[in-house]
């Protein structure tokens, strides 16, 4: 049996490529410097996976930012304002990635999106009546030769025909289908170049296949391929698929002549009864992806073995596999220096899972029962001390009547602008500011102990005290205390809860140059003490305004961590739900009237596929909030926050959380979502984003009044708030400053065109 790796993670053990790129950002370093910097990752990755005797080892699963951009500026998906720009490749590259705004003129980044069900983001590729789709790039050649030329044969992997055209935006008047003829020549035309210098196997990664497809999207599927597939010549197609399970399209992924089918049997759940069932084509081979590339726990040995022994009933081929890009898992856990070793133990990153496919390799063709590997593995699955019974004797106390809260939202609504007297387009921010180098300085500081907990203190009251100072300068109807205190969203919640785990170099790409460092969930989750009502308290007494408390949600604290795989999702949300519900009521015991309680996460673990939205999620998630505020008096404002817009098929949902305001990222997706919103009749206040946080751009007074103009085509002007779409934290304070300040701007200009200074 060989072994296969989907893709490996690529901004560097210790992040290397981040700090590269950004210093590529700022000028400081040249282009061949960060290419040196990406050359040296890539064979590194080259090499562990030679050493650790993978067989498939893939390349062009580098990326400066994202596949998916790099998938599509290689057919030539450019839309027309960068290439304007006038800028080289690399810089062109960048431009879509996160706006342009310089001498070259001033345009906005492309669309980002969330990865299907992962934390990653992808650029979302526009296609325009004029663009024409061919082969221009060649970095996928050119990653192949580089491997090769360092002495690896590789696997060149990149985005297929079917998922490149679904995941992106038509922005012009022609249909997806007029693309296809193009699209077919270009990847005919890299073909043909792959085959010219000798590759072997291709993957082409068909993530949307594991989607609900129409008739039509199957078609379109059958359409490309059948006519692609007719000139690969000597070069052998891998489809990968991943996430999920393909369902009813698995019939046409075995007629078509593909030479290798890659399925995940991890998230994938009904792809070993597709398979038993149905059959399959011995004259292809099956990838089998069983080593799980999204949590971080060690595989089961055993289990893994006996699906194995079940598929070779039906295939007489099968490669192992990762179940999906090891990009969503971190490095390495003998990186980790002070986790202890009974924890690490159970781990395994993506170094470590390349020593599980080799020895599931190695123990399936022998009488493994008795081998030391698989008696070392067996070990770890039965283990004490993840349990306490208090956390569970809670669980069984809750009543239906803690999920709901009381008064309704309308009353509420009533009650709360009695109290709280906001102006019309209440301004407000989603939480963070700046994360500035002093910021960061002070907690490494804290963290080896060069400075004490009271030392650090009082630098973050110091900090919240000039957050509270400028809010009030620009003229900030609902202040926040700028999250100077954590480093990150879930973490800082995660350390403060029992029940959470943390590493110290386990950092996992979210997007471009952002990198997450999830808590792993190892044990029962109750809080401690207190988290955030020292902080919020204190923003408080500097002001008359109101401050917002600031919680991250139990689904996203959740969905950000690496769950354990002992007890279901539903009892770990619903263990953090009460423990955040401790929190909220302590916020409120101390004044804290408007209490923010993030959920940027929510729709990640949305299952891909409908019929399993309810019962295998949201029939959990959302009552989970509910029981995190429910407990609230009818004058405390609850307010959530997404880091998305993409909710227009789960409306009713977000309603159903009965929080009284959502923000949500709305600037960089089109207008869609606004139009769900009136015609579901939405009943909570809705604060989109009026401006692109992720990009360093300023948005003008002018832009801002007009998109919010657009908003009140759609929403009732006396239930929108204006506020930027997510937290600041990534943001410098140069242009933070001036993107709020026209923001506010754009607020009192507003309110003197709908001709109302009085409360709402
Ligand atoms: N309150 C958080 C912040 O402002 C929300 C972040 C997020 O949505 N990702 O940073
Ligand atoms: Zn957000």
């Amino acid at each position: 049996m060989k072994t296969n790796v989907i893709g490996f993670p690529r901004v560097g053990l210790y992040r290397e490529l981040k700090f590269s790129t950004e210093k590529y950002f700022k000028k400081e370093i040249s282009y061949e410097k960060l290419e040196e910097c990406a050359h040296k990752l890539k064979v590194s990755n080259w090499k562990i996976m030679k050493e650790s005797g993978i067989d498939f080892i893939p390349s062009n699963d580098f990326s400066f930012y994202d596949t998916t951009l790099d998938t599509a500026m290689a057919f030539n998906i450019i839309p027309n304002r960068y290439k304007d720009l006038g800028l080289n490749f690399i810089d062109t590259y960048f431009a879509q990635a996160r706006g342009y705004q310089g001498p070259n003129g001033d345009v906005r980044a492309l669309a980002m999106k969330k990865w299907f069900n992962t934390n990653y983001h992808y650029l979302v590729p526009e296609l325009y009546d004029d663009t024409k789709i061919e082969l221009v790039s060649s970095k996928i050649i050119d990653e192949y030769l580089e491997a090769k030329e360092e002495g690896y044969e590789t696997k060149p992997v990149i985005l297929g025909p079917y998922s490149l055209l679904t995941l992106s935006r038509v922005c012009g008047s022609k249909t997806k289908d007029s693309y296809v003829s193009d699209l077919v020549l270009g990847y005919k035309e890299l073909f043909k170049r792959l085959n010219e210098i000798g590759t072997s196997w291709l993957q082409l990664d068909e993530p949307c296949i594991v989607l609900d497809l129409d008739n039509e999207s199957k078609k379109l599927f059958k359409d490309i391929y059948s006519v692609l597939l007719e000139e690969k010549n000597g070069l052998k197609i891998l489809i990968q698929t991943y996430f999920g399970d393909v369902r009813d399209n698995y019939k046409d992924l075995l007629s078509l002549p593909f030479d290798g089918i890659g399925l995940d049997f991890i998230e994938g759940k009904k792809n070993l009864d597709l398979i038993i069932n149905n059959g399959f084509d011995n004259s292809k081979v099956l990838f089998a992806g069983v080593i799980n590339g999204k949590n971080i726990w060690k595989n089961n040995y055993n289990k893994t073995i006996e699906l194995i022994n079940k598929l070779k009933t039906v295939s007489s081929n099968i490669v192992l596999s990762t179940s999906c890009s090891l990009l969503h898992v971190p490095y390495r856990v003998s990186s980790e220096i002070i986790l202890d070793q009974k924890y690490k133990k159970h781990l395994s990153f993506a170094y470590e899972k390349l020593k599980e496919l080799l020895d599931i390799k190695n123990l399936i063709s022998i009488d493994y029962k008795n081998d030391e590997r698989y008696l070392e593995n067996q070990k770890l699955f039965n283990i004490d001390g993840r349990t306490n019974s208090a956390v569970w004797d809670r669980i069984s106390n809750i009543k239906e009547s803690d999920y709901i809260r009381h008064p309704g939202f309308y009353e509420r609504e009533k009650i709360q602008r009695e109290v709280f007297k906001l102006p019309l387009f209440p301004t407000t921010t989603i939480g963070s500011f700046p994360q500035t180098n002093d910021v960061k300085q002070e907690r490494k500081k804290l963290r080896v102990a060069d400075i004490s907990e009271d030392e650090y203190n009082s630098f973050v009251k110091k900090k919240i005290k000039e957050c509270i100072e400028l809010q009030e300068r620009l003229g900030f109807d609902v202040l926040v205390h700028g999250e100077y205190e954590r480093n990150d969203m879930v973490e800082y919640f995660g350390i403060n809860l029992d029940g959470f785990i943390f590493t110290e170099y386990a950092w996992v790409q979210s997007y471009g140059t952002r990198c997450v460092k999830p808590p792993l969930v190892w044990g029962d989750i109750k809080r401690r003490n207190p988290i955030s009502v020292m902080w919020s308290s204190y923003a408080k007494s500097l002001t008359k305004k109101p401050v917002k408390g600031m919680l991250t949600g139990p689904v996203t604290i959740l969905n950000w961590s690496f769950p354990r795989e002992d007890i279901s999702i539903k009892d770990q949300i619903t263990q953090i739900a009460l423990a955040i519900r401790d929190e909220v009521l302590d916020l409120e015991d101390n004044g804290i009237n408007i209490i923010q309680i993030d959920e940027a996460a929510l729709r990640e673990k949305l299952p891909l596929r409908k019929e399993d939205w309810n019962k295998e999620y949201l029939d959990f998630a959302i009552p989970a909030f509910r029981l995190v505020h429910s407990g609230v008096k009818p004058e405390t404002q609850i307010h959530t926050h997404m880091c998305y817009s993409e909710f227009n098929d789960i409306i009713k949902s977000i309603d159903d959380m009965d929080a009284d305001v959502i923000t949500f990222e709305a600037s960089r997706s089109d207008l869609q979502v606004l139009k769900a919103l009136k015609e579901n009749d939405f009943k909570t206040e809705v604060g989109p984003g009026v401006y692109d946080i992720h990009s360093p751009r300023v948005p003008s007074v002018l832009e801002i009044v007009s998109s919010v103009k657009k908003m009140i085509e759609y929403i009732d002007p006396k239930k929108l708030w204006i506020n930027p779409d997510c937290g600041l934290k990534t943001r410098g304070v140069e242009e933070t400053v001036l993107s709020l300040t026209n923001l506010t701007s754009a607020a009192k200009e507003l309110r003197k065109l709908y001709d109302c200074d009085d409360n709402r």
